[in-house]
């Protein structure tokens, strides 16, 4: 059976995939009406199913899924980390491939809105790409897309969400996604930067069909990651006074999106905000009609924040001298003592942790020493799998979602998506990692750790070679 969203892609045709929004909200009769409609629009290519959309629960993804493909639609399955272990996601990619549903749209996910109990957020949306791809190296079927979001107006969030794409690139992303966002200067940005780097993968431009309601809600950064600017929010509004509500000029501006996507080299677009096959087919329709002209509307498309950062306009590096003392010190004490190579200190380091880590009293006195140091320097959380020296001394166990190879989408001008009011960990690990000149350092990728390993010694684990590195 052929895959046509793998067709498009691969042949470089211009692509439609559309959301349906799985949520509880939604009926799923209704989900399943929209797919058969949009099965009779040729350029739409698959309908990407959401799962935990907004950060709750809604309905059973394979199902819904399943039930749109005998209705003649390509599904495109969102896979989250939330709430899912590494064996969880395992079990569900394999009855996604006994299913033979061969799209998986994989994603960090956004944080739980309800619920007691810190979620679960065992891998990363980079780890979900590298599982999906073991699978796939074991005889699984699997097309992957994921997720970027170069609607970023500060450095950090900005340069991160590239380096992550290419993290998620290297590890077997087949095509990219961005977030909503309404800025063509971005939508280029993001191209270029792949383009430059001679990364062909291809990438499809979110177009949201935005109503006055969502536009308030996104105007306050809700859902994390999704941003309207006053001044798109202005046009919104004042388009809602028009006779039919301002239907008309969304879907325009919609169309005028694609147009720009087509004009930039997009391979395609990813439609949101509606669930209608008659106005979708009005947006092809319309951005055929505009094609031509996309330049001009390219530079109406300029919904950015003022003053934000776009990486045309980034400034050299900066020097040396402004990395924190912290980092600084803790190198040159690297360097002084060499441990990470064979070395006769390294040696002698390993005989003495394995005579401490075969009496057991010993080896728990050790873990509460070194945790009793590395709490209050760098909010240890003893995961026993440290890699403090490959995140700039950045312990990634205080990101909430305790990601270990970039932020998440949901990073608001340097904030953290769960607790607004602090800084997002990976500003911190960007900054310091630019005041060295080691940036390239962060596409390194770094693996899940090994969860069993949990309220051990880190210093045992790793002279023992027992933890989870890169
Ligand atoms: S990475 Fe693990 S061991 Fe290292 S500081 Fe963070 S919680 Fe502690």
């Amino acid at each position: 059976m052929t895959n046509p969203l793998r067709a498009a892609l691969g042949a470089g045709r211009f692509c439609y995939v559309v959301e349906l929004v799985a949520s509880a909200l939604t009926r799923e009769a209704r989900l399943l009406e929209t797919a058969s409609g949009l099965a009779r629009l040729p350029q739409v290519v698959a309908g990407s199913v959401t799962s935990y959309a907004g950060g709750a629960m809604g309905h059973d993804p394979l199902r819904v899924a399943a039930a749109a493909r005998a209705r003649g639609l390509t599904p495109n399955i969102h896979l989250t980390c939330v709430s899912q272990d590494r064996n969880d996601l395992g079990k569900t990619l394999a009855d996604m491939h006994a299913l033979s549903l061969e799209n998986v749209f994989a994603l960090t996910g956004d944080y739980p809105s309800a619920g007691d109990q810190p979620p679960v957020f065992d891998l990363d949306s980079v780890q979900l790409v590298h599982l999906i791809d073991e699978l796939r190296r074991g005889g699984m079927v699997f097309h992957t897309m994921v997720a970027v979001s170069p609607f970023k107006y500060t450095e950090a969030d900005c340069v991160y969400q590239y380096v992550k794409l290419e993290k998620k690139i290297a590890a077997g992303a087949d095509a990219a996604v961005t977030q909503v966002g309404w800025d063509a200067r971005k939508f280029e940005e993001l191209k270029r930067y792949l383009d430059e780097r001679g990364l062909r993968t291809p990438l499809l431009g979110n177009v949201y069909v935005l109503g006055p309601k969502t536009a308030e809600r996104m105007a306050t950064g809700r859902p994390a990651g999704c941003w309207v600017s006053p001044e798109l929010l202005a046009a919104v509004r004042a388009e809602s006074e028009a006779k039919d509500g301002g239907r008309l000029a969304r879907l325009e501006r919609a169309a005028r999106t694609v147009a720009v996507l087509r004009g930039l080299g997009y391979a395609g677009a990813y439609i949101g905000g509606t669930h209608d096959p008659a106005q979708i087919a009005w947006i092809i329709r319309r951005a055929g009609e505009l094609a031509s002209s996309w330049e001009p509307l390219a530079a109406e498309l300029r919904y950015g924040a003022p003053g934000g950062f776009y990486l045309a306009a980034a400034r050299p590096r900066a020097r040396r001298g402004r990395r924190d003392a912290l980092p600084r010190a803790l190198d040159r004490l690297g360097r002084l003592l060499p441990v990470t190579r064979d070395t006769p200190l390294r040696r002698a380091l390993t005989r003495l942790l394995a005579w401490i880590d075969r009496r057991p009293p010993a080896a728990a006195l050790l873990e509460r020493i070194e945790l009793a140091i590395k709490k209050p320097m760098f909010g240890c959380q003893a995961c026993g799998n440290c890699v403090l020296g490959h995140l700039e001394y950045v312990c990634p166990q205080t990101c909430p979602k305790q990601m270990r190879n970039g932020p998440c989408g949901g990073t608001d001008n340097g904030r953290c998506e769960v607790v607004p009011n602090k800084p997002c960990i990976w500003v911190a690990v960007h900054d310091r990692a630019k005041a060295s000149g080691s940036l390239e350092g962060l596409k390194t990728y770094l693996p899940p750790p090994h969860r069993q390993l949990r309220d051990t010694s880190s210093w045992i684990n790793y002279f023992l070679d027992r933890d989870s590195r890169p």
